[in-house]
């Protein structure tokens, strides 16, 4: 019998292999090598997100102001607020969990960088500038975690009382909102990009580039398609259709659009 580790390694290099078969826009297969990497490490970061949010279900009880006689009149601060220990500690817990899987990925971004534009940089984990970057947006992605799991126990506690549901019921139904594999599917492949990129970034300011030139998917969202061609200063903010300025892909959940990076002529 297969133990749980060989499992989830099993499942991990499955998911790899769909995630290669999706739609990424050319760029990220400029270099066949990273995107084997790229496509692994994401897959690597779907399994650890699902491992946090299948732990972050049966620690939920603790989330919950369970013991208050109000619960029932859906006071905001039924689930504990966002400067609570617990919230802390979840914070740690999914950075522990994720950190490691993004660090690779910036690698990954900035190795493809010196394949496609043939400049070695050495780019490893042990690079100072990208264990900053990964750090920073796993901290950023954390918070945003946290939020959204706030957010979804409060709305999921209303729909159960709405519905006359009782605490066993509405325990599940939280549990289910939370700890959904989705959930963890879109923290991959947005987290997933936003990394990558972000270590082409690293690459482009250590090599001199001067700009780099957004490039879309086949058949783009109304998000990201005003984009596609546009070149902008390393640095600078590309914008999105519905206003918002981005530094690079991803422009929104579960985008794959790409960046060509350019030299001074
Ligand atoms: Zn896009």
């Amino acid at each position: 019998m297969p133990n749980r580790r060989q499992l989830l390694d099993a499942h991990t290099h499955l998911n790899a292999a769909i995630l290669e078969s999706e739609p990424w826009e050319a760029s990220y297969k400029a270099s066949p090598s990273t995107f084997k990497r790229l496509v692994h490490e994401e897959a690597a970061l779907q399994a650890s997100a699902n491992e946090y949010l299948l732990g972050l279900a049966e620690r939920i009880p603790k989330l919950i102001n369970w013991n208050d006689p109000k619960l029932m009149q859906l006071r905001a601060d039924t689930t504990l607020p966002m400067s609570d220990e617990v919230w802390k500690a979840e914070a740690a817990l999914l950075m522990a969990s994720v950190l490691a899987n993004i660090t690779e990925l910036q690698v990954i971004g900035a190795n493809a960088g010196e394949i496609i534009y043939s400049i070695p940089m050495g780019f490893s984990t042990l690079n100072e500038a990208i264990l900053v970057a990964a750090e920073t947006q796993t901290a950023q992605m954390v918070s945003q975690v946290n939020e959204s799991t706030r957010r979804y126990i409060q709305q999921s506690i209303k729909t159960s009382i709405e519905l006359g549901e009782d605490g066993a019921a509405m325990k599940a139904r939280i549990m289910k909102r939370i700890s959904n594999p989705v959930r963890a599917e879109m923290i991959a492949q947005t987290e997933a990009v936003t990394a990558y990129q972000s270590g082409i970034e690293l690459f482009a300011v250590e090599t001199g580039a001067e700009s780099s030139t957004w490039d879309c998917l086949l058949g783009a969202c109304t998000l990201c398609k005003p984009l596609d061609g546009v070149t902008k200063p390393i640095g600078e903010y590309f914008i999105l259709g519905n206003g918002d300025e981005r530094r690079m892909p991803p422009g929104h959940v579960r985008c794959r659009c790409g960046r060509i990076i350019n030299y001074p002529k």
